[in-house]
């Protein structure tokens, strides 16, 4: 009886104890820009005061791998620079996550497509999210925030409704977010 007692005390204990390492990572991405063009100035609006982005505990940017466990790419990525996001990535620690943010970072963009740009991010390190746009609004980043909290914590019910309202397509197992709803910034 004593055992099971404790064998229940102790299950609810880590049950407990996982949903406040959920809860954490939901509310404290750090992201680590990969800015290579006028994308990378649309993430600098988003973190400015006016999206105020601390509402998603997304604000701490930070320029080391190894203290960031978000990565955005914001920009158009060349075969050369491909190398270098990789190796980026591969130091940052898990468990991590990567927006390819706006056209260029998810497909090389129609207008840039050479021999020396890379069809999308996704040639070199996988991406959990796709923000379509050229560039994206500031909103629909904040959407694919919202996203990957929500693919932390597994909350189907949300993937579903965001699927009903057409926010969010999926393409060859790709999730593509499409809406960028306008929030009213809290600060004006
Ligand atoms: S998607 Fe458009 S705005 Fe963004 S980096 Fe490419 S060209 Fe610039």
């Amino acid at each position: 009886m004593a055992e099971q007692f404790l064998t229940t005390r102790r299950d609810k204990f880590k049950e407990f104890l996982q949903g406040v390492v959920t809860w954490s990572r939901k509310w404290s991405f750090w992201p680590i820009p990969i800015g290579t063009a006028c994308c990378g100035i649309e993430y600098m609006a988003i973190v400015a005061s006016h999206f105020d982005i601390s509402r998603w505990g997304a604000e701490v940017v930070r320029f080391s791998p190894r203290q960031a466990d978000l990565m955005v790419i914001a920009g158009t990525i060349t075969r050369k620079m491909g190398e270098v996001v990789r190796r980026v990535w591969e130091q940052m620690a898990e468990p991590k996550w990567v927006i390819a943010f706006g056209s260029c970072a998810s497909t090389g963009n129609g207008i840039y497509q050479t021999y020396s740009v890379l069809d999308g991010v996704d040639k070199v390190i996988p991406v959990d999210v796709y923000v379509a746009g050229c560039p994206p609004r500031p909103e629909a980043f904040l959407e694919a925030l919202e996203y990957l909290q929500n693919k932390i914590e597994n909350k189907k019910e949300y993937f579903k409704k965001l699927e009903e309202e057409k926010k969010i397509i999926q393409v060859e197992g790709k999730t593509i977010i499409v809406g960028g709803e306008i929030i009213k910034p809290s600060i004006r």
